[in-house]
């Protein structure tokens, strides 16, 4: 894109290219509304989704490429996407999107379809504290799609099923496919459907309870990512937290919108704030992401590894 203008007009666009879902959102530069956000899947790791969800975007608005002033991209594959003026990582963006959809958050818990996160913010959404799986399907929308497949249910349905449910099951394993294995085993006993789903259900709440563990709870809690749209998991990890969680409108595209609002900081400030991005969490992330860390995999429930968790230094 590389637009050359300064001026804060046109729009601005944030692009979350995730493992499942390709997400944008377009700013006016002007105002920094959200004048226009999308969100399509088109299959794992293409980028067919980030193409629909631009293309939905700019057809609503009825504008093209050369409109755009600046954007930024985030999410799995952000490196991917030649529209890009920079890329965040998706812990910043995430953060900085969910604080702008619910300001008074403190703590972030975003499921996304291959990780998750559970990030701590302060006031200004700048991101404090975080801990992340990225290593394995454990408490991530793949664990449930999995699952949902070995129950034969749609996506959709599951969360309502689950809720329905009468009693109550445990699902030992957090690794998808050894809990696929048991789902069935489960059905085969005779197990009712709702009730496995109820279990599946538990299971991801009590992944996320060892990564806000990690970080340390904090309220209030925003949710979001897709799994945000899954009522039995909201209601799960609300039981094991003992909080409500907050689901802003727009709560699958907020890793989008951050990266929006840092698009629309470069346009207006040509650089980002440094209250909003911390090069030190981009480096743990990027870490991270690179597998130059120790990982967090459910094995660890064999092996007794903690999911990786970091902290901002005092005083950084
Ligand atoms: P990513 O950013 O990694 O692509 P998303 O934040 O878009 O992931 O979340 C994708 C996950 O959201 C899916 O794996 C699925 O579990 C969940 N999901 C998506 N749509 C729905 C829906 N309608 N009902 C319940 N869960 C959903």
């Amino acid at each position: 894109m590389n637009a050359p203008a300064r001026s804060a007009t046109g729009y601005v666009l944030g692009i979350d290219f995730g493992s499942t879902t390709g997400k944008a959102v377009v700013l006016e530069a002007a105002t920094g509304r959200m004048a226009a956000s999308a969100v399509s899947q088109k299959g794992a790791v293409s980028d067919e989704g980030v193409k629909a969800a631009l293309a939905q975007v700019f057809g609503d608005l009825g504008i093209s490429p050369k409109d755009i002033q600046r954007c930024v991209a985030t999410g799995y594959g952000r490196r991917m996407l030649d529209i890009a003026d920079r890329t965040i990582t998706e812990i910043t963006c995430h953060a900085r999107g969910a604080v702008s959809l619910e300001p008074s958050a403190r703590m972030v818990i975003d499921i996304g379809g291959q990780d998750s996160k559970v990030i701590a913010v302060d006031e200004a959404g700048l991101v404090t504290q975080f801990a992340m799986n990225d290593r394995c399907a454990a408490g991530t929308g793949k664990f449930l799609e999995v699952l949902a497949r070995a129950v034969n249910i749609e996506l959709a349905r599951m969360g309502p099923a689950a809720l329905a449910a009468e009693g109550s099951v445990k699902i030992t394993s957090m690794c998808a496919t050894f809990a696929e294995t048991e789902v069935i085993a489960l059905l085969a006993e005779g197990c009712d459907k709702a009730v496995v789903l109820d279990g599946v259900h538990a299971a991801v709440a009590n992944r996320v309870m060892g990564l806000v563990s990690r970080v340390g709870q904090r309220a209030p809690i925003v949710m979001t990512g897709g799994v945000a749209q899954n009522i039995a998991a909201v209601t799960h990890i609300e039981r094991a937290l003992n909080t409500r969680l907050i689901i802003p409108p727009h709560a699958q595209v907020a890793g989008a919108l951050g990266a929006a609002l840092f698009a629309l900081d470069d346009l207006r400030t040509d650089g980002v704030s440094p209250r909003l991005l911390d090069p030190k969490i981009e480096g743990q992330v990027e870490a991270v992401e690179a597998g130059g860390m120790p990982c967090a995999p459910a094995c660890a429930q064999k092996t007794g590894e903690q999911p990786i968790a970091f902290q901002r230094a005092p005083g950084a």
